[in-house]
């Protein structure tokens, strides 16, 4: 199980949280007319070794939704931001 570090209620287990997806997609600008690129950021995401930037949102807590910096290898949490304080 995972222990996620909320900035707002502290060290919490990761049942508490819904996972919300991969932090590091950049949508498309909404000119954007290839349908291709459209594709790319609604359907295919990369399945990275190592750190990796994903959505949770503390559904139990606080009610923020964070970006948790994670290894996908080791599962250990390197950072932990509240999501409306993170440049996209
Ligand atoms: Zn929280």
């Amino acid at each position: 199980m995972l222990r996620i570090p909320c900035p707002i209620c502290g060290l919490r287990d990761e049942t508490e949280f819904s996972y919300g997806g991969d932090a590091s997609v950049k949508r498309p600008a909404m000119a954007e007319t290839d349908p291709k690129a459209w594709m790319d950021y609604v359907f295919y995401r990369g399945n990275p070794r190592g750190r990796h930037l994903e959505y949770w949102h503390h559904v139990q807590g606080c009610r923020q939704w964070l970006v948790v910096e994670r290894d996908t290898v080791s599962h250990v949490i390197s950072g932990c931001r509240l999501a409306r304080e993170v440049s996209p």
